[in-house]
This record gives C-alpha cells, sequence and structure tokens, in this order.
C-alpha cells in the first residue's frame, strides 16, 4: 500500500514538537553576533547617564539670551570649557556661559546650548543675537534608556545594534542558549569534490557546501562534514558517526533504490522513524527521526535543490528553536507574474524573485524549477507557495510567499 505523504505543515510540528532551547551560557560580546539571548536584559543606569550637549556651542542660562536680538546682542562671559570627558569644574552664574563640546556634560544651571556657528566668541565673551528656548540642543539623561528599563528580551537575535546596545548599557557578558551542533554527510559513488575529476558519470558533491553552509547561517555549529559511496555497512558506520551532534543531516540515499541504504542505516542504528515522505515538491524523499541519544536525524532528498528547500523548511527552524530564538517565518502574498502548471497533489514551494510595484508584491519563477537545477536558487528572494490540491495556477493569481533567509543575516557567525 502507498504511503500517506505527509503535509509540510505537519512534518514541521512534528519537528518543532521534539526541539527546544539549549541550555545557556555565558557568551563575551565580542563572541555574540548571531546568537540568541536567553535572558531577558535590563539596563541598571540611564542612558545617557547624565545631561548633554548635542551641539558644539556654549552652555547658557537661557533666560539670559530672552532679550537678545542682532541689534542689540546680550554678552555673556565664558568662564570654564566642559569637554565630552572632562566636565567643567564650575556652574556659570548669571551673565555666564560655558564652551561646551558635543556629548560634554551639561554644567549645573545651564539649560540651554548657543550654537558655536551662530555667534562669535571673542575676548573670552560670546555675543549671543537671539533667544534659545531652554532645552535648546540639550540631551537629557535617560532620554534612549532610563535606568531599569527592559532593553532586550529572551529569544531575541543579537545583531549590530544589539551588541552596541549591550555595551552602552555595560553588559560585557551576556546568557544565550548554546549553539546546535550539526554533523552532514553526503551520500553517492557519483559524488566528487569541486577540485576532482569529473570521470564517467560523476558529479560534483554540491550539498557538502550548500548545506553546512545552511546550517551556519542559521546559527548552527558544523561539527563535521563527510561523505560516503552507495555501500551498506559504510554507510551505516558513517551515519552512525553524525550521531551524539544535536543533529545529524544525511543527503541522498534515502529513496528506495537499490543503492540507497541510508534507511536500512537508520533502522540498523536505532533511529526511530517520525515521518517519511512529504507532499512537497520539491523534496518528496525526506525523512526525519530521533536517534537513542536525542539526536534529530534528517535524511534530505539528494537532489540539490531538494536539500536546499527541506533544509530551509524543516531543519533550519529545528536549529533556531534550539538556540532559543522564534522559528517563525516570514510570509505575505504576491501576485504571479506567469502562469504555473500544476497537477493537484503536493504542494509546490517554487522558487521567486520579487518586485514591488505600485499595486503591491509580484513575484516570478526565477526559472526552471526541476529538484536538480540549483541555479534557480540563484537570486531567489521567497518561495511562492502553491498548495497541495491546486492545479495550475493563472498569470496574475495571488499567492502566498515564504521570504528566503538571507544570506547577508548570518546567525551565529561563521
Ligand atoms: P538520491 O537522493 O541519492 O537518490 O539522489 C538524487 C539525485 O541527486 C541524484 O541525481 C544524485 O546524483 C543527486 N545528488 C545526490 N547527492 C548529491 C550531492 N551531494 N550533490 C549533488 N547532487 C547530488
Ligand atoms: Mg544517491
Amino acid at each position: 500500500m502507498a504511503r500517506e505523504l505527509v503535509h509540510i505543515e505537519a512534518a514541521r510540528s512534528a519537528v518543532l514538537e521534539r526541539t527546544g532551547p539549549l541550555p545557556a551560557e555565558d557568551v563575551s560580546l565580542d563572541l555574540a553576533l548571531g546568537r540568541v539571548l536567553a535572558e531577558d536584559v535590563p539596563s541598571a543606569d540611564s542612558i545617557p547617564p547624565f545631561d548633554n550637549s548635542a551641539m558644539d556651542g556654549f552652555a547658557v542660562r537661557a533666560e539670559d539670551t530672552r532679550d537678545a536680538t542682532p541689534d542689540d546682542p546680550v554678552t555673556l562671559r565664558v568662564v570654564d570649557e566642559s569637554r565630552a570627558g572632562t566636565p567643567a569644574a564650575s556652574s556659570p552664574s548669571s551673565g555666564e556661559a560655558i564652551a561646551i563640546s558635543t556629548g560634554a556634560a551639561m554644567p549645573g544651571g545651564c539649560n540651554a546650548i548657543v550654537r558655536i556657528e551662530e555667534t562669535e566668541y571673542r575676548d573670552a565673551s560670546i555675543a549671543v543675537t537671539a533667544p534659545v528656548e531652554p532645552g535648546r540642543d540639550l540631551r537629557c539623561a535617560g532620554d534612549d534608556v532610563r535606568a531599569g528599563d527592559l532593553v532586550l528580551r529572551r529569544g531575541g537575535v543579537l545583531g549590530p545594534s544589539e551588541l552596541g546596545v549591550l555595551a552602552s548599557i555595560g553588559r560585557g557578558r551576556v546568557s544565550c542558549a548554546r549553539r546546535p551542533t550539526i554533523s552532514v554527510l553526503t551520500t553517492g559513488d557519483e559524488l566528487v569534490g569541486p577540485d576532482g575529476e569529473l570521470g564517467p558519470g560523476k558529479i560534483r558533491d554540491a550539498n557538502a557546501y550548500s548545506v553546512p553552509a545552511l546550517a551556519r547561517s542559521a546559527g548552527a555549529q558544523v561539527t563535521a562534514v563527510g561523505h560516503v559511496g552507495d555501500d551498506r555497512d559504510a554507510t551505516r558506520e558513517a551515519i552512525s558517526g553524525l550521531l551524539g551532534a544535536d543533529i545529524a543531516v544525511v543527503c541522498g540515499g534515502v529513496s528506495v533504490g537499490e543503492h540507497d541504504h541510508v534507511r536500512p542505516a537508520f533502522d540498523a542504528l536505532g533511529v526511530e522513524e517520525v515521518f517519511w515522505g512529504l507532499a512537497l515538491r520539491p523534496g518528496r524523499p525526506t525523512w526525519f527521526g530521533i536517534a537513542a541519544d536525542g539526536t534529530l536525524v534528517f535524511g534530505l532528498p539528494g537532489n540539490p535543490v531538494s536539500a536546499v528547500v527541506t533544509f530551509i523548511l524543516l531543519v533550519r527552524p529545528s536549529v533556531l528553536a534550539m538556540a532559543g530564538a522564534d522559528p517563525a517565518r516570514h510570509r505575505g502574498t504576491a501576485v504571479l507574474d506567469e502562469p504555473y502548471p500544476k497537477r493537484p497533489g503536493r504542494a509546490h514551494f517554487v522558487r521567486v524573485r520579487l518586485e514591488l510595484r505600485e499595486d503591491g508584491w509580484h513575484a516570478r519563477p526565477t526559472k526552471e524549477q526541476a529538484s536538480h537545477v540549483l541555479t534557480s536558487m540563484l537570486g531567489a528572494d521567497a518561495f511562492a507557495i502553491v498548495p497541495a490540491d491546486r492545479a495550475d495556477v493563472a498569470e496574475g493569481e495571488r499567492l502566498e510567499i515564504e521570504l528566503l533567509p538571507s544570506a547577508g543575516m548570518l546567525a551565529g557567525g561563521v
């Protein structure tokens, strides 16, 4: 009896049900790019910590300038200087001003800045030709963050600005979930490396590069990348070497061909099957199970597009969940700009380029969508999702889209 193919959403839930955040560890800021916070982070201090000047100029008492006009300027005597990092020693009395740099502490009693370009400094005095409002060019303590405010939340990914915020509140170390480890195995007698010779019937091993890169860009630590030929015992041995990582990914050999040894190896090694066979194109022969030691084990199809697509749809969310991040996808809709022929049966994840027009987002398939055409991923912004039960899609129909994780947004560093 033919097996019932599993819907991609059910498969995703089955994976996520078996995934949770890994234990947290202390991470120093210089290693924290792309890591996920395992704690809520309040600020102990206010930022800025003190009232300071937004401009180079002179700190004054605004009321001293009230009657200033171009014809009858107010003269203020400059009695001290407040520099960034070195506040003035004194507070000015009425009729006095203090030279001040951007970021320097506001001297006591002053409540406004006369900008340097709006006055002239002569004989230790400035002439003010127009009144300044109280608070002008002043940056107040706590403008950015007030002491006690929660500035970052558990589950947030640390990007450049988050790291800057942590530095500014004096947090040199933060608690992050441990990065998940991934081991990767490619299978097939036909595969050679990028520098290998293409003998008769040989092709190059694309997945040995795309899959580890996907893992790293999701924030995982790749602990091993191996290759094994289509041999039963060697396959079992190679897969046994993958277990022990948080996630093991085997590419290819997971179908029903005579030379597909991966599922029998999973079975022999006691990896318990959760599902096999998705109602998905590309990606039908995808397998998922759990090893006795808790390793999540994925058997991805060998076809290079299928491996990439199923990694993005299933493995990446498990990496994010283990790292304590929200595995939510970025979804929307777009109008398909060309017809897409399809038979009902499996959901299609079509690689599309997006374009924003006056009436919203439009999508166009990158090129031929066959699962061996890896260049169909190049320049793709999103998957356009054609549901399993749908037949042909007409030009102009609106489809759900799922944005692809961008290569520029590396989580976890490389
Ligand atoms: P399999 O899943 O092993 O049946 O392989 C399906 C197709 O993908 C075959 O045409 C393989 O030659 C090809 N393939 C398998 N693994 C890789 C790989 N690592 N890189 C490139 N192509 C592959
Ligand atoms: Mg194979």
